[in-house]
């Protein structure tokens, strides 16, 4: 199997690159990367890539020099991202994080490759246009992040109109218990530790806020096709339990597992069938209790955004996930406080309500973009006023 590797630097990309690094049956077509070229360049002789690929043009000497020698293809900049996602593979992990990560994964499903979608923004975004773009080139999109990849697993077999619910899983992060006073006053140190999960700093961060859990319930509902009120979401502190699918006859089929991304990466990566993963395996009578509560919408508003956005679709995911990566970097450099992401990216909906193309379908990636463009300007002048 031929596979390529978007954002192989990352978290998730790491993860992917450790399932690869077990298998001789692989042949690795192109990994791409941001800054980190030692890193990718390590990679990509350890695997032994057709191309490395940087995101920055400025990075492109740096990972020339990093491998040279090795045969292997260098290219640099958003084009070549977009040409690495046209060479011919079977399998590719979309990995890269934020908008940044949609193109290459349409040029993917273009050429009928499987889309392994850990990038959550694509299908936030432009989701019906992504879903159409697969059915079009008869490819497969296959979930990766963990909820969307349990409720995958647990719907095999069914028939998805027998459905009645979906519960996600969030832990809660950090802040889990923090009064609304301490909320306000949380720092970048302690909002990119997670209790649970090793991730990236931006998807840690949106887990503290439930910015994460509220693009995930969006992205249930553009991937699977269940309405609104179908889908949940649930605090349960362990992670253990990723997702639950409930059916008309009162049954739930959860999915359980370790905190451990490989699971999803090496279960889109075996699909259909099953193989071995080196993920930790389970001890429920050492794991004694698994613990649930509801979210609260008052300290964690994200999650009643996300609400609004399902209801709103068009291009307001567009501009939901855009004002978001403001609003992360605002409070990334220190000019925003915690509470004040939510407050930014309601405001920045807000203000876009009046706009015709806000509720209008997504036809075309251009308007996706255009949209991403406009809530970034718009989040932009609000931040402004809120620093
Ligand atoms: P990381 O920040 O750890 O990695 C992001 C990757 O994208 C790196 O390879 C980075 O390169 C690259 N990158 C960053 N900016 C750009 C850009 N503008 N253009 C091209 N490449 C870029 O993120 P994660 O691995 O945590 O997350 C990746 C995606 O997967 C996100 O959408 C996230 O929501 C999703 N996800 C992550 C999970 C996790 O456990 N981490 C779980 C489920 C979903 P470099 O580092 O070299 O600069």
């Amino acid at each position: 199997m031929r596979v390529s590797v978007f954002g192989a630097t990352g978290s998730i990309g790491e993860s992917t690159f450790d399932l690869l690094r077990r298998r001789d049956d692989i042949e690795t077509v192109a990994l791409t990367g941001g800054r980190n070229v030692t890193r990718l360049a390590e990679q990509a002789r350890s695997l032994r890539a057709t191309l490395a690929v940087t995101a920055h043009d400025d990075c492109y000497a740096a990972l020339k020099d990093a491998l040279s020698g090795s045969g292997i293809e260098v290219a640099a900049g958003t084009q070549a991202l977009i040409d690495a996602a046209e060479r011919p593979t079977d399998w590719v992990m979309s990995a890269i994080v934020g908008a940044a990560g949609l193109a290459p994964g349409f040029r993917a499903l273009a050429q009928g490759a499987t889309l392994a979608l850990a990038n959550k923004e694509s299908l936030v975004t432009a989701g019906p246009l992504l879903m159409a773009e697969a059915a079009r080139h008869s490819a497969r999109i296959l979930p990766v992040d963990s909820e969307h990849s349990a409720v995958f697993q647990a719907l095999i077999g069914e028939d998805i109109t027998a459905v009645e619910r979906v519960i996600i899983t969030a832990s809660g992060g950090p802040f889990r218990d923090w009064s609304k006073d301490q909320l306000a006053k949380a720092t970048l140190a302690q909002a990119q530790k997670h209790p649970n999960w090793d991730m990236g700093q931006r998807i840690t961060i949106d887990s503290a806020t439930l910015f994460n859990k509220a693009l995930e319930l969006i992205e249930t509902r553009e991937y699977f096709g269940f309405e609104p009120a179908q889908i949940e979401a649930v605090i349960h502190p362990q992670s253990i339990i990723h997702a639950l699918v409930g059916f008309r006859d009162g049954a739930l089929m959860a999915h359980l597992g370790a905190p451990d991304m490989r699971h999803a990466i090496g279960y889109a990566l075996n699909w259909p069938e099953r193989r071995d993963l080196p993920v930790a395996r389970l001890d429920l009578a050492q794991l004694g209790q698994l613990s649930f509560q509801a979210p609260d919408p008052d300290r964690f508003p994200a999650l009643r955004l996300a609400r609004e956005v399902m209801e709103l679709r068009g291009h307001s995911g567009a501009v939901f996930n855009a004002a978001k990566e403001v609003a992360l970097d605002e409070f990334i450099a220190g000019r925003i406080g915690f509470l004040d992401m939510a407050q930014l990216v309601e405001r920045t909906i807000d203000s876009l309500l009046s706009e015709t193309c806000l509720t209008r379908p997504v036809v075309s990636l251009e308007t996706v973009v255009a949209m991403d463009q406009m809530a970034r300007k718009t989040a932009g002048r609000h931040a402004a006023v809120m620093v």
